[in-house]
């Protein structure tokens, strides 16, 4: 079987391969020293040959993957980068065609949360976890998911440290707490467990924060008396709205797939100069309406080369993830349009900076978050969007390309305690 070949399979197929090598187990690691990859099995060494051309493979310092017995489900966690601490980031649970798109989906969501975590000053690396759904069973099924997610909790126990769980598409609260069972290298997890429960409020402000720094810099004044346009009514955007009206903004409009979501933000907002309405999913044409900024808060990939040149607003800065549907194309896109768009990853931080440091306990307005709130800090959302902006004014290069080579540059910085301790603890886990 070629490389093509195996990761062209599909999940379930990979699955009988595996079988057939009697392969529960297997990792793909980076030896920097040797600048190689080393694999746990001869049977997948193909893999790991075709891995240093795949796009995002950016030197992974490892990849982890254990076969689920119980329900033939793939997990995984790749770390991307540990110089600033251990991998930090979600575990997604999705269903995927082939073995590439598996593999690529940690790639391509560790990477970026090296990047988001760098960029947001923490003292986290960027990793992924993924759980390769099997199409045969009933993911809504309670006591699957259970076991499912109590498996997932103990592979990340067996990786010693170097990952750290989270919440991510497709994971509940109650999966969480499952995970929680069987691993302390989680974060968040449920309130009542000690956890920091539901970000949506601080991303929502994290949001604003976004919008006055790009209204500041364009000249354009505060939030008060502009228009505002968002995209989507959930957890984000409704309260992103009502700081919106707090600030007196002038007028939003937005609109929601959901008949229901609508009606309850047109109730909650009835006092305000608020309108909202009811699309279909493939719908933009929010984007489109004449404002000042236009807040994308639903899913990702709606600015793409059909969207982007009928944006009339200013600015564009929301809460989705990976709002450009081709992050290199359409950022340059958006930039030549001279439009100001605030990297998502950079101004949707507050989900894993509200649970990031979970273990360290809480005090009322924490200094800690409450500090990417505040302008002069060095590292928070306004100040490090102003020197995104005014970066890739000077340089005229698209925030996104500026945004991430500071993201790359930070993560590069070794943890002040621990060094880069989670290089160590993976030759630690394969002893290369
Ligand atoms: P949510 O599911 O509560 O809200 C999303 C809303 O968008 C839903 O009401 C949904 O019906 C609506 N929607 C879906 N497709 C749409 C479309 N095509 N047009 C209009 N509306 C549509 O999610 P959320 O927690 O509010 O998060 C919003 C976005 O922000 C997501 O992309 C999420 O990944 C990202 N994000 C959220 C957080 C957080 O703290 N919740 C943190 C970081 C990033």
């Amino acid at each position: 079987m070629s490389a093509t070949n195996l990761l062209e399979l599909t999940p379930e197929t990979f699955i009988d391969f595996l079988k057939q090598h009697k392969i529960n187990k297997f990792h793909f690691v980076y030896d920097a020293k040797e600048n190689k990859i080393v694999s746990s099995h001869n049977e997948l060494n193909e893999i790991a040959e075709a891995l240093p051309n795949h796009k995002d493979f950016s030197n992974h310092e490892g990849l982890f993957y254990e076969l689920d017995r119980d329900y033939d489900v793939l997990h995984s966690a790749s770390v991307h980068r540990t110089n600033r601490g251990q991998a930090a980031g979600g575990v997604r649970f999705w269903h995927y065609n082939t073995v590439l798109e598996f593999i690529t989906d940690g790639l391509r969501l560790s990477k970026g949360m090296t990047h988001k975590n760098a960029l947001a000053g923490l003292w986290w690396g960027g990793g992924k976890g993924v759980i390769a759904h099997n199409k045969t069973l009933d993911k809504y099924d309670k006591k699957i998911r259970e076991k499912i997610y109590r498996n997932f909790g103990r592979f990340i126990t067996s990786l010693k440290g170097c990952y750290v769980t989270a919440e991510d598409v497709g994971t509940n609260v109650n999966d969480m707490a499952n995970i929680f069972t069987q691993t302390r290298f989680t974060t968040c997890i449920p309130n009542e467990v000690g956890g920091s429960g539901n970000p949506s409020v601080p991303t929502a402000r994290g949001v604003v924060n976004g919008i006055e720094s790009a209204l500041n810099f364009l000249g354009m004044g505060e939030i008060e008396g502009k228009t505002i346009a968002v995209q989507g009514l959930g957890n984000v955007a409704t309260p992103l709205i009502g700081f919106l009206f707090e600030k007196k903004v002038a007028r939003v409009i937005a609109c929601d797939i959901f008949e229901e979501s609508v009606a309850k933000a047109k109730e909650k907002f009835k006092d305000y100069n608020f309108e909202a309405y009811v699309v279909d999913k493939n719908d933009n044409s929010i984007l489109f309406e004449a404002c000042d900024v236009v807040s994308p808060c639903a899913v990702g990939a709606t600015l793409n080369a059909t969207t982007i040149p009928k944006i009339k607003a200013k600015i564009v800065c929301g809460a989705a993830n990976n709002q450009l549907a081709n992050p290199i194309k359409d950022d340059k896109l958006i930039f030549k349009q001279k439009i100001l768009y605030v990297p998502d990853f950079l101004v949707n931080r507050m989900g894993i900076v509200t649970c990031a440091n979970e273990q360290y306990g809480y005090v009322t307005d924490d200094a800690f978050i409450y500090q990417h709130y505040d302008k002069e800090w060095k590292h928070s959302i306004y100040a490090t969007a102003t020197e995104v902006f005014k970066e890739s004014k000077e340089k005229n290069i698209s925030t996104g390309e500026i945004a991430l080579e500071m993201a790359e540059r930070l993560s590069f910085e070794n943890h002040p305690i621990f060094g880069h301790r989670g290089e160590e603890i993976i030759r630690s886990l394969v002893e290369i």
